[in-house]
């Protein structure tokens, strides 16, 4: 029924919306200029059930732009990731999405009910230099209350141990949260796209040629990535106007 290619697929992952509060050098998505809407909650929540119903799921993941911008479509995802029985639900964030202290602890409390269980905190030199830092602390410490498991995943330039400023800067924010106990991730190493070909070009070697840590195996897909029209990675379509599992059938079809 499905292509062979498919046989090992366990993730779902959402681009949930392109806007962002961020304006960092480092975005691989680019400026975030004119960036508009989201995917539609009902329509991504169907698309979850219908690939758990025919996949053995273990992760999901929403991230953006920022996806805290539409809390609503974030817990809406993450309850049916819950109640499909997905062990591992994901959320990327910069963790600033409003100023106000009684909304940001609304949404923490909303994450914690939604059954968020793996919360990714986006801090560091390249994220600081446009979003204050204020919020997101006192998100993560609203995060930390609720008890959802939270790390910090900051993104490093050239490896996690070269000594450049930016480097050096994030390793001075990181420890503006040791008071939280805040474990922190592995994040990532910068990747020469978008913005950060743009303005960070003279930390890469422009004479190897790079492969995205983000690309799927065309021949071998883990992962279902939807973005917020509603378009899928390596699938000719929409789940706004074809059915989700149609898509995946028609994957590579008379291949
Ligand atoms: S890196 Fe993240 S926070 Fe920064 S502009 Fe890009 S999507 Fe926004």
């Amino acid at each position: 029924m499905f292509h062979d290619y498919l046989k090992n697929i366990e993730r779902i992952e959402f681009a949930v919306t392109m806007m962002c509060t961020g304006r960092c050098r480092h975005c691989s998505e680019g400026d975030h200029i004119n960036c508009k809407g989201h995917i539609d909650g009902d329509v991504a929540t169907d698309a979850v059930r219908k690939i758990c119903s025919h996949f053995k799921i273990k992760s999901l993941m929403t991230f953006g732009g920022e996806p805290l911008l539409y809390p609503e479509v974030i817990f809406a995802i993450h309850d049916t990731a819950r109640e499909m029985g997905i062990e591992d639900r994901q959320l990327i964030t910069n963790g600033f999405f409003s100023r106000s202290s009684e909304k940001i602890s609304e949404v923490a409390e909303g994450l914690a009910r939604s059954g968020v269980n793996d919360l990714l905190l986006s801090v560091d030199a390249f994220h600081q230099e446009t979003i204050p830092l204020e919020p997101v602390m006192f998100f993560a410490e609203s995060v930390v209350k609720e008890g959802i498991p939270l790390e910090l995943s900051p993104a490093w330039l050239v490896s996690r141990e070269d000594n450049n400023p930016y480097n050096n800067r994030t390793r001075e924010i990181i420890d503006k949260f040791s008071h939280l106990g805040i474990p922190v991730g592995q994040g990532n190493i910068i990747f020469p796209e978008g913005n950060a070909l743009k303005y960070l070009s003279e930390y890469f070697d422009n004479d190897v040629e790079a492969s995205s840590p983000y690309d799927d195996d065309p021949t071998d897909v883990r992962s279902i990535s939807i973005s917020p029209d509603g378009s899928v990675d390596l699938m000719d379509g929409n789940i706004y106007e074809t059915d989700i599992i149609e898509l995946l059938q028609n994957y590579m079809k008379g291949s």
